[in-house]
């Protein structure tokens, strides 16, 4: 009996079926030259070649496409109200917050403003190939809401919270500690699990926060373990000296989260530049993840985050990408792989093409503890991918001209280095979300 919501995606898929910094890398890809998916209602039902798959659903509407299919980029730490602020001049983290940031976040109090950014960033992130991203807010619960709204109108798998602020901020963005807290649990009630959305509390950095609201985030956590945990985390050196002046008893930054509870595999930290091998070690122990923000640590001036040793055999911790606008310079996840590359070189380490797309796919579903569900073609999951056009521009068509026909492995490693280094939002021909055509570019 035919299934009229089956539907068929033809053509060449890459994707993971392990992390390519642990083994060797072609025991971790797994690419079809000539694939076929079956989808139903939004899940991966059959993917193989094919040769395997097409006398059993030949009958099948089927897309066709050129280039390569590879699962939807996941975006681990981007702040939406800072989408209109992007490339802002001239400073450091904590004056770039003050001249920048703040005023901005402020903005967000006005709902119908909040929704209209919302909106265009949700579309930002569909154009650039990003089908799952954790997301920064503002301390007005409203903001948290239309982002949510809108998220959950292009069935969009996302992770949000309302920021945590009590001190060392503007008047205007201090929120009442229990007051923040009340607003958190009606927001856990409303949205975490909703369709495809979940939440997080998410104090904004160590330093924004007093105690007794650390303690309640610890408590809040306590009380609904599936929640996320989403901060920053040793991002530059005069964050990292005033946090230390702000809480004289922890041992270190981590430390802080440490103390409150705030640290676990469903806890995310954004930047981690500046880490001691302890920190290090005590991230891999306790299974939580960093959101490695290579575009914003350069764009700062914050340092050069050490991927290997955060990768590294003994202490292997759960690494994926962040475009972290508006300190990042990009919502496209081929420029965060492709500063992340630089900032590899600048230590004399290397990042292959498929090291890089591992972070930004399966890498990012694991840090997110959704790998069950995301971050590869495996059979039952989200049906969320993207089509990456090689020759997207005139110079990419040039380099890539030997390429054609039934391609090698090393081929399609060197397509994916052209995109990281020269690709951009041109190159996502299209973005599918929960099995559904969500953007296209013609
Ligand atoms: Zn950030």
């Amino acid at each position: 009996m035919l299934n009229s919501s089956l539907k068929a995606i033809r053509g060449s898929f890459v994707d993971f079926v392990d992390d390519p910094f642990s083994r060797s890398e072609v025991e971790c890809v797994r690419y079809l030259q000539d694939g076929l998916m079956i989808l139903e209602n939004g899940k991966i039902l059959e993917f193989d070649t094919y040769a395997n798959l097409s006398d059993r659903y030949s009958h099948l509407p089927t897309e066709i496409y050129e280039g390569l299919i590879l699962p939807g980029f996941i975006d681990l730490h981007v702040h939406y109200p800072q989408t209109e602020m992007i490339a802002a001049y001239g400073e450091q983290l904590l004056e770039w917050l003050d001249k920048y940031v703040f005023p901005t976040e402020q903005k967000f109090q006005d709902l119908d403003y909040a929704r209209k950014i919302a909106s265009f960033f949700l579309d930002q992130l569909l154009l650039n190939g990003t089908t799952t991203a954790v997301v920064l807010t503002t301390i007005f619960s409203g903001s948290v809401e239309v982002l949510f709204e809108e998220a959950q109108k292009r069935s969009m798998r996302l992770i949000a919270g309302q920021m945590l602020m009590s001190r060392n901020a503007p008047n205007f963005l201090i929120n009442e500690p229990h007051k923040a807290d009340a607003e958190n649990r009606k927001l856990i009630h409303k949205w975490h699990g909703k369709d495809r959305l979940l939440y997080a509390i998410t104090p904004r950095f160590a330093i924004t926060s007093t105690e007794t609201e650390l303690k309640l985030a610890g408590k809040l956590k306590a009380e609904f373990p599936d929640v996320y945990i989403h901060t920053h985390l040793s991002e530059n050196l005069k964050e990292i000296e005033f946090t230390a002046s702000l809480f004289p008893d922890s041992t270190d930054y981590l430390n802080v989260y440490e103390q409150f509870g705030l640290i676990g595999d469903r806890s995310i930290f954004a930047h981690c530049v500046h880490l001691s091998d302890s920190a290090f070690q005590r991230l891999s122990l306790a299974g939580a993840a960093i959101a490695y923000c290579p575009t914003s640590n350069l764009f700062l001036g914050s340092g050069l985050f050490n991927l290997e040793q955060a990768k590294s055999k003994a202490y292997p911790v759960k690494v994926g990408l962040g475009s972290d606008v508006g300190a990042g310079t990009s919502f496209s996840q081929l420029k965060s792989m492709g500063e992340a590359y630089r900032i590899s070189q600048l230590q004399q380490q290397n990042l292959s093409a498929f090291k890089a797309f591992y972070l930004a796919t399966l890498g990012g579903a694991k840090a997110l503890s959704l790998d069950p569900k995301l971050g590869n073609f495996d059979l039952g999951k989200e049906a969320d991918f993207v089509v990456l056009e090689p020759n997207a521009t005139p110079l990419l068509t040039l380099r890539n001209s030997a390429y054609t026909g039934n391609l090698p492995l090393d081929a399609i490693a060197s397509q994916l280095f052209g995109l990281m280094i020269l690709g951009d939002e041109r190159a996502i021909k299209a973005t599918y979300i929960n099995g559904e055509l969500a953007q296209f570019r013609d």
